[in-house]
C-alpha cells in the first residue's frame, strides 16, 4: 500500500486508491476497509509496473481477496459456524441437497393421501393443500429472522472494528451515496469502457451479469412481498394467474437469475488464473448455483403447477430456497453486507478533512 501511495498510477481506477491516499499508515482496520471496498476487477494488477515478476511483487487484487476471505469468516455469527467458510462449497451443496429432501419428507407426511401426488387447478390455494400456509410462514419467518440477526451481528462487529461508532453507519447522506454506488456498480465501469475482467481486455460483461443477478433477486423478493400482501390483506391465495403482479415480477426476476449466475460462472471459468483467489471458488460457485437452481425450480413450478408433479416440485423449490436462506450468512452473499458498509465509510471519508500525521512527515 505504501508503494501504491508513492506511485499513485491507479488512483482513478476505483474507490480503493483515493481511500489509500487519505492514509499514511495501514493498520488492520485500514486493510479491512480497503479490502472490502475492492470489487476484485483485477484492473490494477494488469496496469502495475511493480506486479510479479517485479521484486516488489505488488498484487493488490490477490491481497484484497485474501483479507476479504478472512473478513467473511471472522465476522460470521454465531462464531461456531465460522468454519463453514473453509468448507463452503461442500456445506452449500449438502444444504442444497438436504433441505429439499427434508421438505419432501415433511410435505409427504402431512399432506392428505392423494394430495401430494395429485393434480390441482390454479387459484384454489393448491400450494397450501400440499403445505399448510401457517407452516410455510413459520419456516420462512424463522429462517428470515435467523439470517437477519446473523447479518446484523456481523455488520455491527465489522463496523466497530473499522473504528466507527454505530451512529455513522446510519448517516443519511453517506447511506444514500453508498446505495447509489452499490445499485449502479459504479466502480465496475473501468472509466466507461468496462473493467479488466475476466482478462485485461476492458469488458462490461461482469457488470451486466451482476446487474441481472442482483435485480433478478430483487424482483423475486418483490414478487414474494406482493404475494404476501395479496394473501394477508386481500385474501387472494396462490397460485396466481400468469399475468398477475407476483407471477410477472417472479418471471422477470427468474430470467435475471437464470442468465446472471450462468454469465458470472462463465466469466469465473474464463478468468485469468493469475488474478483468482482459488480458495474462494467453492463459495462463489455454489452460491451462483443455488441462485440458478432457485430460479429453475421456480419456473418448473410455474410450468407444472397444474400437473401431478406439483407437490414434488414445490417441495424441491421450497427446499432450495430454504437451503439458500440457511447458507446466506456463511457464503458469498455476505460480500454485499461488508462492501455496502465500506461504501458508506468511503462516502463519509470523502466529507471529512484528511488527517495526516504532520509531525511525522
Ligand atoms: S497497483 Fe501498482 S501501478 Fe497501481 S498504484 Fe499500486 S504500485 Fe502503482
Ligand atoms: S482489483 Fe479493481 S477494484 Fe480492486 S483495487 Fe484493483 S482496480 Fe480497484
Amino acid at each position: 500500500m505504501r508503494i501504491c501511495n508513492a506511485c499513485r498510477y491507479c488512483e482513478g481506477f476505483c474507490a480503493v486508491f483515493p481511500a489509500m491516499e487519505r492514509r499514511m499508515e495501514f493498520g488492520e482496520k485500514d486493510l479491512l476497509y480497503l479490502a472490502n471496498l475492492c470489487h476484485d476487477c483485477g484492473e490494477c494488477y494488469y496496469s502495475c509496473q511493480y506486479a510479479p515478476p517485479h521484486e516488489f511483487a505488488v498484487h493488490i487484487p490477490q491481497t484484497m481477496a485474501e483479507i476479504r476471505r478472512q473478513t467473511y469468516s471472522e465476522y460470521a455469527w454465531p462464531g461456531a459456524l465460522k468454519g463453514l467458510f473453509a468448507h463452503n462449497g461442500l456445506a452449500l451443496a449438502l444444504g442444497a441437497l438436504i433441505a429439499p429432501l427434508l421438505f419432501m419428507t415433511y410435505l409427504y407426511a402431512v399432506a392428505a393421501p392423494g394430495v401430494f401426488f395429485g393434480a390441482h387447478a390454479v387459484a384454489d390455494g393448491a400450494f397450501y393443500r400440499v403445505m399448510p400456509h401457517g407452516a410455510m410462514i413459520a419456516v420462512f419467518l424463522l429462517l428470515g429472522i435467523g439470517v437477519a440477526v446473523a447479518f446484523a451481528a456481523g455488520l455491527w462487529r465489522f463496523w466497530r472494528d473499522l473504528g466507527e461508532p454505530l451512529a455513522t453507519l446510519f448517516d443519511g447522506k453517506a447511506m444514500q451515496q453508498a446505495i447509489v454506488d452499490a445499485m449502479t456498480l459504479r466502480y465496475l465501469d473501468g472509466g466507461g469502457e468496462g473493467c479488466a475482467y475476466p482478462d485485461e481486455v476492458p469488458s462490461t460483461a461482469r457488470r451486466t451479469f451482476h446487474h441481472l443477478t442482483f435485480y433478478g433477486f430483487l424482483f423475486c423478493f418483490a414478487a414474494t412481498s406482493v404475494a404476501a400482501v395479496y394473501h394477508n390483506l386481500l385474501g387472494w391465495q396462490a397460485p396466481y394467474a400468469l399475468l398477475s403482479v407476483p407471477v410477472v415480477f417472479g418471471t422477470i426476476g427468474g430470467i435475471g437469475l437464470l442468465i446472471g449466475p450462468v454469465g458470472l460462472m462463465w466469466l469465473k471459468i474464463a478468468r485469468d488464473p493469475e488474478t483468482q483467489d482459488r480458495k474462494q471458488s467453492g463459495m462463489d460457485t455454489t452460491f451462483l448455483a443455488m441462485l440458478f437452481l432457485t430460479s429453475l425450480t421456480g419456473f418448473l413450478l410455474l410450468i407444472l403447477r397444474e400437473s401431478s408433479a406439483m407437490g414434488v416440485v414445490l417441495a424441491i423449490h421450497l427446499g432450495i430456497v430454504a437451503g439458500l436462506f440457511i447458507t446466506m450468512p456463511y457464503g458469498k452473499f455476505v460480500h454485499a453486507i461488508y462492501r455496502s458498509a465500506a461504501l458508506v465509510l468511503n462516502a463519509l471519508e470523502k466529507r471529512r478533512p484528511v488527517k495526516l500525521p504532520v509531525g511525522e512527515i
